[in-house]
């Protein structure tokens, strides 16, 4: 069992829904922190310190982390393709989230920080095919990141090996892969492939309409990491001697035709397909190396696609049956 007080910036957010529970679970005192109205948070424990603030601000950062030891950083205004393509300046605000942090967490003399970073850092020139062998970490530079969202994930990242370096801020930094699972975003414009697809596939169910819209042709791939394997990697990369950025993500690849597939299976249902080629898309081909992960961690995240899409779905199937029919965006918005 850990004694420390943890900051988890984000912490109504998906993944930081799961990691404050988590670190309760392991003993952790916890400062869980969001913009969003509590009753919005994806998850909110009463045994967690809870308070609604704007982390760009540096005097709030300075005052969630005041008799903090350890900082994990997942807060960021960020969501699936379809937002991060049309808003690249509020991703880009995110930097002052993280810079306050960093500054803060010298002030108080935090003893370790943890930044969420993305797969989105990667260069698009290798990126370009749907065979994509998965991305090694030393695909970063010299840099081409995805605009907006992935320039503010490399820049910070940097500027927490510059606090370390600089500073004696011990920083940690995982690159993220697309990440999964029940209690995160599954509609509103926000929501990444895997649930816009259970979500789409779960509508047509509900409502005997099979057909299905696809964004671009289906032939791109990814992969995507469960969130059990997420906060488990989290943690690990947090208490560890990796000083560098770092994998955490599935090499299960898979194409977004594949994905829908998988997911009618689950379902048992059979749709007619459509696909909106002028849709947002991002990189034609992506997965994570893990050769670095297995080798520093001796592990890897290995939860099967199909198996964390199975609980997935059911879950928004429940939200979607349980939401007052017509309240959900038209499907063509989405
Ligand atoms: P999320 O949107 O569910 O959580 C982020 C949280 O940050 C939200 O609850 C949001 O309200 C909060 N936030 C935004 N601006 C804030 C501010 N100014 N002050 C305080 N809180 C603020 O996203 P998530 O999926 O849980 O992602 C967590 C982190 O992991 C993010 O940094 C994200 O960029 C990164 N990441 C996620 C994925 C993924 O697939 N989910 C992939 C790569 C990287």
């Amino acid at each position: 069992m850990r004694q420390e007080r943890v900051l988890v910036a984000g912490g109504g957010g998906f993944i930081g829904g799961y990691l404050v529970r988590k670190l309760l679970d392991d003993g952790a005192q916890v400062v869980a922190a969001d913009i969003k109205p509590i009753e919005d948070w994806y998850q909110s424990f009463d045994d967690a310190d809870n308070r609604v603030v704007d982390l760009q601000s540096l005097d709030a950062c300075e005052d969630v982390i005041s008799g903090v030891t350890h900082v994990y950083n997942l807060a960021a205004d960020m969501g699936g393709m379809g937002f991060i393509e049309n808003n690249k300046a509020l991703c880009m605000l995110s930097v002052l989230i993280n810079t306050h942090l960093l500054m803060a967490a010298r002030r108080h003399d935090v003893q370790r920080f943890f930044y969420a970073s993305s797969a989105c850092v990667y260069r698009a020139d290798l990126q370009t095919t749907t065979d994509n062998p998965g991305l090694r970490e030393d695909g970063a530079y010299p840099a081409m990141p995805e605009d907006g969202y992935g320039w503010e994930k490399l820049y910070s990242e940097r500027m927490c090996r510059h606090f370390d370096e600089d500073f004696g801020l011990a920083t940690r930094i995982a690159r993220y892969h697309n990440v999964y699972g029940p209690h995160g975003t599954w509609t509103g414009g926000r929501e990444k492939a895997p649930a816009a697809i259970c979500r789409k596939v779960a509508q047509a169910k509900l409502s005997g309409d099979h057909q299905i819209e696809i964004w671009g042709d289906g032939e791109q791939t990814r992969s995507f990491m469960f969130i059990d394997d997420c906060v488990r990697g989290t943690c690990d990369i947090m208490h560890s001697d990796i000083e560098e950025p770092i994998n955490l993500g599935s090499s299960e690849m898979v194409s977004i035709n594949e994905l829908v597939a998988i997911v009618e299976e689950i379902a048992d249902v059979k749709l007619e397909r459509s696909y909106a080629l002028d849709a947002p898309k991002g990189v034609r081909g992506r997965s994570s190396d893990n050769t670095m992960i297995r080798d520093r961690l001796g592990w890897e995240p290995s939860t099967r696609l199909a198996t964390g899409l199975e609980i997935t779905y059911r879950w928004i199937f429940d939200q979607i049956a349980a939401t007052p029919a017509g309240t959900l965006l038209p499907k063509a918005a989405i």
